[in-house]
C-alpha cells in the first residue's frame, strides 16, 4: 500500500537521524499503523537493508497475510515471535533501536541474547511523533467515529425515562451498548457516567448512584471506527438549572470556544491550554480545572500532542485533538465539554456536532 510505504519513508528518515541501522516496532498501534497488521501478538523488523518484516505466530498466519501487503514480508513463527528473530535478522546490525515503552525489562535482556553483537538504543515517541500528522483517510475513520459515538448517545438519551431515577451504571451500559450497535469496535474507554456531586471526579467511573432532579450528569464517551477513536464529553443538567450549574457550564463553555478557535497550525500547544485557563480565571475558576486542556486521538484515545501548561508540543496541520476543560467544584458538581478538532490548513475545525449549551434531559 503506497499510503504505508510513505509513513515507512517518515519512519527511514527518523532512524537515519538516530543513527540507527534497524529498529525493532513492538507496539500495537505502530504495528498497525506501518503495516496494517491488527493481531495482538508480533514485531516489525526494519532494517537499512533487506524488506520490513513483520514477525508473528502460526494463529495469525492468514491474517497477518490478509492485511500486510508488499514490500512488507510476513515470518510465521513456529512459537513466540521473539524466537524467530535470528532467522528475520540476517544482515550485521550495530545500532537496533527498540520501543521503550513497550519492551520490558525480561524482553529486553532475552533480546540482547538473540542479537549479542547488537546496540539496543531504546526509542521514545518514534513512530507516535510520525502519527501525530494524519492523513485523509485517517481524518475520515475519526469523523465516523464521531457520528457513531454522537448517534449512539442521542439514541441513549431518548431512550431513558429521567423519572425513574436511572443508575450512573444503567446509563453508561446503555451507552456502551448503543456505541457498539451504531458500529463501534472494541471502546476505546469505558464510558464515563457522573452525576451530582461525583460529577466533580474528572474521572469517575459509573455508580450505582441514583440520578437525581436537579444533577449535572457528566457524559465522557468514544467510539473506535477502522481502528481509530473518538473521545466526548457533554454534561447535561436534570431538570431546571440552579444559577451556579448555568454559571459554570457558561464559563466553560467560554473556555473551550477560545480553546478550540486557538488551535491552529504552528501554535504552541501551552497557548491552547493558556487560553482556556485564562478564560476560567476571569470567573475565579481556574483553581477548578485541574486537568490538561486536551490531547491527541487517533488509533489511541490519548496520543500526541499534548495540550498542556508544560507542553513542549507545537500544533501542525493535520493534527486531531480533544479540547475539554472543566471545572470541577468539590462536594457540588462538575462540567466538562470535550469536542474533538482537527488542525486543518484553513485553521480549526470541529468534528463533533452535539449541541454544546446546557441541555434539559
Ligand atoms: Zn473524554
Ligand atoms: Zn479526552
Amino acid at each position: 500500500m503506497i499510503l504505508q510505504a510513505s509513513r515507512r519513508l517518515a519512519l527511514e528518515a527518523a532512524l537515519d537521524a538516530d543513527g540507527l541501522d534497524a529498529a525493532l516496532i513492538t507496539a500495537r498501534p505502530n504495528i498497525r499503523y506501518l503495516t496494517g497488521f491488527t493481531g495482538s501478538s508480533g514485531a516489525l523488523w526494519l532494517s537499512r537493508v533487506g524488506a520490513p518484516t513483520l514477525i508473528t505466530d502460526f494463529r495469525y498466519d492468514e491474517q497477518a497475510r490478509d492485511e500486510v501487503s508488499s514490500p512488507t514480508a510476513v515470518h510465521i513463527a513456529r512459537g513466540p515471535w521473539m524466537g524467530a528473530l535470528s532467522d528475520v535478522v540476517r544482515e550485521s546490525v550495530g545500532r537496533c533501536g527498540f520501543e521503550a515503552e513497550t519492551v520490558t525489562v525480561a524482553d529486553h535482556e532475552r533480546l540482547a541474547e538473540i542479537l549479542p553483537d547488537v546496540e539496543l538504543v531504546p526509542l521514545r515517541d518514534l513512530v507516535e511523533t510520525i502519527r501525530r500528522v494524519k492523513d485523509s483517510t485517517e481524518i475520515e475513520a475519526i469523523e465516523r467515529a464521531v457520528r457513531v459515538a454522537e448517534t449512539a448517545l442521542n439514541r441513549t438519551l431518548s431512550g431513558i425515562d429521567w423519572h425513574d431515577r436511572p443508575t450512573e451504571r444503567s446509563v453508561a451500559v446503555a451507552l456502551e451498548l448503543e456505541l457498539r450497535r451504531q458500529g463501534s469496535e472494541a471502546l476505546p474507554f469505558d464510558a464515563i457516567v457522573a452525576s451530582g456531586p461525583r460529577s466533580a471526579l474528572p474521572h469517575a467511573m459509573p455508580s450505582d448512584r441514583e440520578i437525581e432532579m436537579g444533577d449535572l450528569v457528566l457524559i465522557d464517551f468514544g467510539a473506535r471506527v477502522d481502528g481509530y477513536c473518538s473521545d466526548i464529553t457533554r454534561t447535561f443538567v436534570v431538570g431546571a438549572p440552579a444559577d451556579w450549574q448555568s454559571g459554570i457550564h457558561a464559563h466553560v463553555l467560554e473556555a473551550q470556544e477560545l480553546a478550540r478557535s486557538a488551535a491552529l497550525a504552528g501554535a504552541a500547544c501551552r497557548s491552547v491550554d493558556a487560553r482556556a485557563r485564562e478564560a476560567l480565571a476571569r470567573h475565579d475558576e481556574d483553581q477548578y480545572f485541574g486537568h490538561s486542556t486536551g490531547h491527541g486521538i487517533g488509533l489511541e484515545v490519548h496520543e500526541g500532542p499534548s495540550l498542556a501548561t508544560r507542553s513542549e508540543d507545537s500544533l501542525e496541520v493535520g493534527n486531531v485533538v480533544t479540547v475539554e476543560p472543566g471545572v470541577y467544584l468539590p462536594g457540588k458538581g462538575g462540567v466538562r465539554i470535550e469536542d474533538d478538532v482537527l488542525v486543518a490548513e484553513t485553521g480549526p475545525r470541529t468534528l463533533t456536532n452535539l449541541p454544546r449549551e446546557l441541555t434539559q434531559l
